[in-house]
């Protein structure tokens, strides 16, 4: 079984089902996507997503295809200064 990390704790998705966040349709990705809206480590969770290359699923509010726009994802990072994540 996987550690969970200390961030997790405070994540908004704690306890929600995971299938959620790892929807094909952009309809219902948009229902993560609301409730990462909400999440007070989301930065966390995208940079997550990105050390781990993180192929399927929502992480920080994005999908996998949002997360291989760079540009995008560097400005949400630095936004929070965690640009080293990258
Ligand atoms: S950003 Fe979204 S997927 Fe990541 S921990 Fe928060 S609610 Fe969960």
């Amino acid at each position: 079984m996987l550690k969970e990390k200390s961030w997790q704790q405070e994540a908004e998705c704690k306890g929600l089902p995971v299938d959620i966040f790892f929807a094909d349709s952009a309809r219902d990705q948009k229902e993560a996507k609301k409730i990462c809206a909400t999440c007070a480590v989301s930065v966390e969770c995208l940079a997550f997503a990105i050390e781990s290359d993180c192929k399927f699923g929502i992480f920080g509010g994005l999908n996998h295809e949002e997360r291989k726009n760079t540009r995008k994802v560097r400005a949400i990072l630095a936004s929070r200064e965690c640009i080293d994540s990258l």
